[in-house]
């Protein structure tokens, strides 16, 4: 694929800000998009950006998050440090403890390398030293899993005798990445993005995602947050603006599509739009509804199918609406329709392909191993991209 001047200079803007050097922006709007008594708490949320700063359809934006307070605050009692005391950050620069723990330090989910070094602190500890070693892999991962930090601190009291040590133990709190949902061509100074807020119980506490979390709880209107863009050339619109575009987009899986279709709105690109957005329930789940439905209306959506999942007895997903519309999805796929799809990795995407494979055979009246070779064929002319996290 060529390099288009817009990207040259969407590159030249991401170098400028970077995960090291990030942009401090302002939170503009932080609303939720889901209903009262959802299962989910999905949030759309736009950010300023500097003059110059510009980003292309499928491109991700880098959140710099920081850890809670009361995580914070938690971690300092367990260890028993005030947070007065002074360290040297990953770059030797001498800030608080409390700096530390709260935005250098990854206290969140806990990882097994995190436990082996905690362990190294106090050889021959009970408990700790049996979580140690290959041959201990499973048993270490048993403990860490829905665990944090402070969980093992707690546990094993007293083996941290200098604050620097958790340099050496935890790993670095790092960025998030966010789908862009808009199209810079229709929001020159901003950044906007769909964000689904991880909260769950494990072992009798509530716990909640790192930056998620700081989204959904800490990043009211008007607050700073440190970003960067980030640029993914390997989900793009079609250059030629006549294609047709199918995108599978569910859950926060649709923020690039908005983006996508928002560009295609501004530019008055004449190229079919089709569009399948699934969630649990349309009462309370469904995702820029307005938006979406007025693009039907006005045709920049051709097709607009959606899947909730829990509004009927058996469940329905996007890939069983593709499905049922296999005849017509594979006559666009004839026509050279771009096959996009954003959201879960786990199993979505997965089903997905299957559905996508499935209706491929059908249409061709051939063998699964055809359509694998059709879809390779796709893929070779960019024309099957996913965004899967
Ligand atoms: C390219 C890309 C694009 C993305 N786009 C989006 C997007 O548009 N919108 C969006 O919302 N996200 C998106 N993500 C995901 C996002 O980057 C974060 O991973 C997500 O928000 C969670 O981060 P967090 O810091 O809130 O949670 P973390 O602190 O990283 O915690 C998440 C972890 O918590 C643990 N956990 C979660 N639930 C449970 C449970 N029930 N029991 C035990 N443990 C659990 C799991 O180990 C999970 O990995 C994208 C990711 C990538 C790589």
């Amino acid at each position: 694929m060529t390099t288009t001047t817009e990207e040259i200079q969407s590159q030249a803007h991401v170098q400028k800000y970077t995960r090291n050097q990030p942009y401090h922006c302002k939170v503009l709007v932080n609303e939720l998009l889901t209903g009262a008594g959802s299962e989910k708490e999905t949030r759309h949320i736009e950010l300023s950006l500097e003059e110059g700063m510009t980003y292309l359809p499928g491109d991700a934006v880098g959140i710099i998050p920081e850890n809670r307070p009361e995580a914070v605050d938690e971690v300092l009692k367990a260890l028993g440090y005030t947070g007065d005391e002074r360290v040297l950050d990953h770059y030797k620069v001498e800030i608080s403890f409390e700096e530390a723990v709260r935005t250098r330090l990854a206290i969140g989910k806990l990882m097994r390398g995190a436990v082996t070094q905690y362990a190294k602190l106090a050889p021959g500890t009970d408990g700790l030293k049996d979580m140690v070693g290959p041959d201990n892999k499973a048993r270490a991962e048993e403990y860490c899993w829905g665990r944090e930090f402070v969980d093992l601190a707690k546990d094993y009291p007293g083996i941290v005798t200098n604050p620097q040590q958790l340099f050496n133990v935890l790993g670095r709190l790092t960025p998030r990445m966010y789908s862009i949902a808009s199209s810079n061509k229709a929001h020159t100074d901003n950044v906007q993005t769909t964000v689904r807020v991880v909260r769950y119980e494990s072992h009798g506490k509530d716990r909640q995602g790192l930056c998620s979390g700081h989204l959904g709880e800490r990043a009211e209107v008007g607050a700073t947050l440190p970003i960067f863009l980030h640029a993914n050339q390997n989900f793009r619109l079609p250059e030629d603006s006549s294609a047709p575009v199918i995108m599978i987009g569910p859950g926060t899986g649709i923020a690039p599509f908005r983006s996508f279709l928002e560009e295609r709105e501004v530019l008055g690109e004449t190229g079919d739009n089709w569009l399948f957005f699934g969630e649990q329930r349309e009462q309370l789940d469904y995702l820029y509804r307005e938006q979406l439905q007025a693009m039907h209306k006005s045709g920049v959506l051709k097709h607009l199918d959606t899947a909730f999942s829990r509004d009927q007895a058996k469940k329905i997903y996007v890939q069983d609406r593709m499905q049922e519309r296999s005849v017509e999805l594979y006559a666009w796929l004839e026509r050279g329709a771009y096959f996009y799809v954003c959201g879960d990795a786990t199993r979505m995407a997965k089903d997905v392909e299957t559905a996508l494979l499935d209706v491929i055979a059908k249409g061709s009246n051939g063998t699964l191993e055809h359509a694998a070779e059709y879809l390779e064929n796709m893929k070779k002319q960019k024309r099957y991209q996913r965004d899967v996290y």
